[in-house]
């Protein structure tokens, strides 16, 4: 066991550039939620990969943007808490676009924090082929030659493997920290209240913003008169508008049902079991400003 090696490492990047995906895709599980819609993850998540000759702990970040509400900064601060005292950091690009002003912005913040980064040029599989090279000096152009690029597909599998090595030999010595089976450090309520969320956004697009919040109020193993257990989850979607509500709840529940659906599916997967769902939709003004909505609906502000 001498030569194990263990740390952690933070993705970094732009939101919906595939940090979540990647975490995914590396530690070959679903613990994060991914979605078409930037910002959906909101809390730190360490998603723990344990491999024969080392332990990598993943901290996924909330893309870096522009603060706009209280939501927003504490988001952004959670993403920069998040750089500090870990071993590795990964600036994660979507190669399928050139260089851009969000790149930018990430990019000298860690170059006045004076963090050392890897880069990983990811969504390379929509890379055409005769636009590879030109891409790729693209992006030495902005970070330049000297950097370490990794190109990788984060939905396709191209390149993980050898980023998990390249990851691995530069950790330090160390122990394994969580035990072997250990994938996630989150607890069950917010891994399934992610699930309800993801679908939100999924499934109403741009018309019910980052507005929402998921409540998971109990869960509940339960059953059957046939004897089989199943797991009753009870949740409510917060969000800040009647206009929302009726979104979210559509004709003659319409959408809900959908929502409800889809969830109820992840949650089974996850849970790897029967699971009935029941979601109720419920309107807070303006929680997303207030500090107590804030801790309830689990987003924790941490130093
Ligand atoms: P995050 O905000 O950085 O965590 O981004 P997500 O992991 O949520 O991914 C955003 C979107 O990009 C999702 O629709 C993913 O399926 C998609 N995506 C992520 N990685 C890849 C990739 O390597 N190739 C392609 N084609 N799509 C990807
Ligand atoms: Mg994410």
């Amino acid at each position: 066991m001498t030569n194990y090696r263990s740390g952690f490492v933070t993705l970094l990047g732009r939101p919906n550039v595939g940090k979540s995906t990647l975490i995914n895709k590396l530690i070959g599980q679903k613990i994060t939620i991914t979605s078409p819609i930037a910002q959906t993850t909101r809390n730190k998540l360490k998603g723990i990969l344990t491999t024969s000759n080392g332990q990598i702990i993943f901290v996924d970040t909330p893309g870096v943007h522009k603060p706009q509400h209280r939501l927003g900064e504490i988001l952004v601060k959670n993403a920069k808490s998040a750089i500090n005292g870990v071993d590795m950091v990964i600036f994660v690009i979507d190669s399928s676009e050139k260089p851009g002003r969000g790149d930018e912005y990430i990019l000298n913040f860690l170059i006045s924090n004076q963090t050392e980064f890897i880069v990983a040029l990811n969504k390379w599989d929509l890379v055409s082929q005769e636009f590879r090279n030109l891409r790729l000096d693209q992006y030495k152009g902005f970070f330049g030659i000297n950097r370490n690029f990794h190109i990788v597909s984060a939905s396709e599998g191209e390149g993980c493997s050898e980023l998990v090595d390249r990851i691995i030999t530069s950790l330090p010595n160390g122990p394994k920290l969580y035990s072997e089976d250990t994938i996630c450090d989150q607890p069950l309520d917010n891994l399934l209240s992610d699930l309800v969320r993801e679908q939100v956004l999924i499934n109403t697009r741009e018309e019910v913003p980052h507005s929402v919040a998921v409540k998971i109020e109990k869960i509940e193993e339960m059953k059957r008169k046939n004897g089989k257990i199943f797991t009753a989850i009870l949740a409510t979607v917060i969000v800040e508008r009647s206009s929302q509500k009726a979104i979210l709840i559509g004709k003659k529940g319409s959408m809900l049902k959908i929502i409800g659906q889809s969830a109820r599916s992840n949650m089974s997967k996850l849970i790897d079991g029967p699971v009935h769902l029941e979601l109720f939709v419920k309107v807070v003004p303006h929680w997303r400003k207030k500090e107590s909505r804030l801790i309830e609906f689990g987003y924790e502000e941490d130093f």
